[in-house]
Order: C-alpha cells, then structure tokens, then sequence
C-alpha cells in the first residue's frame, strides 16, 4: 500500500461529467488498496473568468480581496469533487488550503509556501477517508489572511502535500498524456518523453512549458518529491520527473533509458521588448537604466547591449508584458537624468528555447538552432544561453513556424499527431 498525491487541473474537472469521471480514477485508486490525497484546480477556466469580473469592477483589485475571490474557485471543485465519491460510496472529506495547513508568506497573488501542517489530513487518512484539498490557495500567520499561490499553483499544493505527507508518488493529471518534446498544441508531433531530469523541467518551465508550474518543480527538487506528469483522459503512463539520484520507477522494470542530448523546445508569448536608443555610451548607464526597472518591479528576462559607432548606444530587454508598461512609466520619468534619446516598446515578440542536459558535452547543439532558423529564413533579434539552454527572441508571427523547424531539426518529430484531450489552452 502507498499513499498517492493526485492533483487535477482545471480541465479535468471543467463540468459534472469530468468530476465524475476524475471520482471514478480517485476510487480506482483507493479501490487498489492505495491512501489518496487529492488537490484539485477551479473548474475550466474559472480562475480567468473570475479574474475578467475583478476588473470589470475595479482597474486595480485589491490583492487580499482578490485572494479571497480567487480562492474560491478551488473549493467549489473540492465539495462537489468529494459529493461526486461519496455517491460511489466512499468516504472523501475536503479541506481548504487553511484547514489543510497550508501556510504561505503574506505576498497576496504569489504567496510562497513556508510551512506544511497538514494535522487534519492524517487524521482523515488515519479515519480511512480520502482526503481531497483546494489546489492554489494558503493562509498567513502574521495577516491572517487567504494567499493564492499563483497562476498554476495547483501543482506547488499537490508537491508540497507529497512532501509533508511523505507520498510515494505526486502524480500531476493534466489533458496531455505527460510531458512532450514541445506544446503539443503547437508541434503536433511532439513527442512524450518517457522521463525528464529536474533541471531540464525548470528550464523548460521557466521559457513557457505551462504543463508543471515552475515552482512546483523547484519545490520537488527540495524536497526529494517523485512527479508523474500524466491525462485524467487515459490510462497511459505519463512522464517522470527526476531529481538527482532519483531512480526512475520504470528502470527498475528493466527498461534502458536512452539519454537525449535535447530534451525539448518550449515557446513564449509572455514577454515584451523594450529598447533604450541612444543610450550615451559611459560606464554606469545599463547600471542606472537596470536600478530604474528594478524599482519599477519588472521582472528582466533577457538583455542585449549593441556596439556604438557614434558615442551613443542602444540596450533591449525583454519582461513579462505584464510588467512593460511600469517599467516603461518609469524610465521616461528619468529619461533626463539617464540622457538616452527615445524608448520603444515591442510587446509583438516570442521566446523559443532549446533544452537539454546533454548540451554540456555535446558541441554543434547551437549551430543546428541556428542553421535551422537561417534554412527557414527566420531572423533572429537576441540570444541567450545558460549551460543546458539556448534560447532566441525572434517575430511573435514566426515563433509556432521556427518551433516546428527546429523540433525537427533536432529529429525530435514523431511517426504521428498528439491528442490534447481537453482544455481551451487558456
Ligand atoms: P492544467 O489545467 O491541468 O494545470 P495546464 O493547461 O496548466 O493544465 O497544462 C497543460 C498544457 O500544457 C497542455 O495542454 C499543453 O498545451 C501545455 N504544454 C506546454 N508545453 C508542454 C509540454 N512540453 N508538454 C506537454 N504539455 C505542454
Ligand atoms: N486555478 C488556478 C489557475 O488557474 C490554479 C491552478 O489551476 O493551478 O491558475
Ligand atoms: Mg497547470
């Protein structure tokens, strides 16, 4: 007997029919003599729909309030998730990310996770119910207040269950059939990959792979935690996650695992470019343009500064597009004292990375990128690199078409198209 973490995403429990048909797994699991804990996302996309109305009513909502709505999309999915197994004639008990002991810093909208009580988990366990918690939500010791995790956060409460439970396994049900080569929704014939290093999973999830959220990876790697990124949509087995020294559970079944020198490539929509034209070329300046977005809170992803023929130079850098317009706000208040001649802001820009451990030994991984964008004739405008990835910003328009080259060009297509069995890819 094990005990399981199971977590579902929004669009396995969208409607009755999917709760009931995410019950039945959750039984079926229970029915093999397992211990099942349970953290469930809001139903479809209600977290974006409830988010649509907070600023129908108000341009900036107030983040405790927001919290408070937000919140609530999880626990409608907890009770009808735990109504839905009683009438299968178990006993399920729902718990919201409070009464689950769920405690997070008081940073409303991205509360991080600080400590794990989980009291009334063991003792509905120990009771022989299957417990089932809101996904996305904790609460704060000094505010007293309800904290959202952000957006994704499901997966975080699911690990950090695992972790405080000591789980065997945290099995992240989504509607692809695990972890691919690439968004399946964009690269059809991505590939699932059988497994996946930790290392490689926060990479791919840092540059846009939204099938585990990045701080739920990170959360694992701390905490030793095993995820089986796998569909609510079928029985197939999905895709593990390994931290280091971790075994994966299929070798022990005799399977050889090949290593792959990529393991996939990952597309972004999410970040816009902002430039600095005319920049005097003097030593301090990127140090004061940086110290003006820092303050602004805007987040850098990637930099370029180009060489000056004139005495004056230009310095891009992509942030979230949710973060250009502050960023943008304050380095126009300062455009005097930094002396730089205008500002363009490019929020028509996307992000393709290539990842894979195996780029530490291997050379030529960065020249296929790059041949196979030129042979596609797609222009690239900024280059980025860290020991396992190699990433370029290049036309918003050319990003689903340059993902597609390079997948195959680095013979990662497979024989046919993946299903994605739900969800609007919201
Ligand atoms: P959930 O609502 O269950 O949390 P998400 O929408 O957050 O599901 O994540 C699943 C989606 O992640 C898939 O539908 C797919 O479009 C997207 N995705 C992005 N990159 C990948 C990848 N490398 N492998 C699988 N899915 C991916
Ligand atoms: N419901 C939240 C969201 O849509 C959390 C999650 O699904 O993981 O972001
Ligand atoms: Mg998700």
């Amino acid at each position: 007997m094990a005990l399981i973490v199971q977590k579902y995403g929004g669009s396995s429990v969208a409607d009755a029919e999917s709760i009931k048909r995410v019950a039945k797994r959750v039984v079926d699991t229970r029915r093999a003599g397992h211990d099942v804990v349970v953290a469930v996302s809001a139903m479809g996309d209600t977290t974006d729909e409830l988010l649509d109305l907070a600023n129908e009513v108000a341009p900036i909502p107030a983040p405790r309030e927001l919290d408070m709505l937000l919140s609530s999309g999880e626990r409608i999915s907890m009770a009808l998730l735990a109504m839905a197994i009683h009438s299968m004639g178990f006993e399920a008990r729902s718990f919201t990310g409070s009464q689950a002991g769920m405690i997070t810093d008081s940073q409303h909208g991205a509360a991080r996770i600080v400590d794990v009580t989980p009291v009334r988990l063991r003792e509905a366990l120990d009771e022989g119910a299957i417990v089932i918690v809101a996904g996305f939500q904790g609460f704060n010791r000094d505010t007293r207040d309800i904290t959202t995790l952000g957006r994704g956060g499901s997966d975080t409460t699911a690990v950090a269950l695992a972790a405080a439970l000591g789980a065997d396994v945290c099995e992240i049900y989504s509607d692809v059939d695990g972890i691919y080569t690439a968004d399946p929704r964009v690269i059809p014939k991505a590939q699932k990959l059988d497994h996946v290093s930790t290392e490689e999973m926060l990479e791919l999830a840092a540059n846009g792979a939204k099938v585990l959220y990045i701080r739920a990876v990170e959360y694992a790697r701390r905490h030793g935690v095993l995820i089986h990124a796998r569909s609510t949509f079928s029985s197939a087995e999905g895709t593990y996650v390994l931290g280091e020294g971790m075994k994966n559970p299929r070798e022990a079944e005799g399977a050889v695992m090949e290593e792959p020198i990529v393991a996939g490539v990952a597309t972004d929509f999410s970040h816009a470019k902002i430039t600095v034209a005319g920049v005097p070329d003097v030593p301090g300046k990127a140090a004061e343009i940086f110290k003006i977005v820092a303050r602004s809170g805007a987040n850098v992803d990637m930099i370029v500064q180009n060489v000056s023929a004139t005495g004056r130079t230009d310095i891009s850098f992509t942030v979230p597009k949710a973060d250009a317009a502050a960023a943008l706000k304050s380095l126009a208040a300062e455009q005097n004292e930094v002396g730089f001649q205008n500002l363009v802001h490019d929020d028509q820009i996307g992000k393709l990375s290539v990842v894979g451990a195996g780029m530490r030994t291997h050379s030529g991984v960065s020249a296929t990128l790059f041949e196979a964008l030129s042979a596609g004739g797609i222009n690239i405008e900024m280059i980025s690199t860290s020991e396992i990835r190699i990433s370029v910003v290049l036309r918003g328009d050319d990003l689903a078409e340059a993902a597609r080259t390079v997948h195959t060009a680095y013979g990662l297509d497979g024989d046919t198209d993946v299903t994605v069995h739900a969800g609007t890819g919201r």
